[in-house]
């Protein structure tokens, strides 16, 4: 997946649309198309990295700041206190589809543990 085809990307570009919830000079957060909770935003750095798998020590301020926007998106959406799960799927396993790194602010329902 190159950044000119990659779906995260063109939102990136604006080249596709979304309700966009939070942006600073490094992250974009917006509403995922497809929610499984009545909270559901995805959190992406602007660079592209494909995944977990391509992070360095070079990143982690970009990781600390994506739980930092996060924090402040749960915060604004009132799920703070009830609870709010973050998740980065990594490879195809565990059903990451979309190869540009992201987080899932998930959150407004009860949900299980262990995930299926
Ligand atoms: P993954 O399965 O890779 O962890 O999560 C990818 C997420 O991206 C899915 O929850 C999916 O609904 C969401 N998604 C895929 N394409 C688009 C899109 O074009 N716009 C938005 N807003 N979300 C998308
Ligand atoms: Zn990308």
């Amino acid at each position: 997946m190159n950044q000119k085809t990659c779906v995260f990307c063109r939102i990136l570009r604006r080249e596709v649309p979304a309700k966009l919830v939070y942006e600073n000079d490094q992250v974009l957060a917006f509403e995922d198309v497809n929610p499984v909770a009545p909270v559901h935003v995805l959190i992406i750095p602007k660079e592209h990295i494909g995944s977990i798998n391509e992070i360095s020590p070079l990143h982690d301020g970009l990781m600390g700041q994506m739980v930092t926007v996060a924090k402040e998106i749960a915060r604004k959406q009132n799920i703070h206190e009830t609870g709010f799960r973050l998740v980065i799927n990594n490879g195809v396993d565990v059903g990451q589809s979309v190869f540009h790194l992201h987080m899932h602010v998930m959150g407004g329902r009860a949900m299980a543990w262990p995930p299926g």
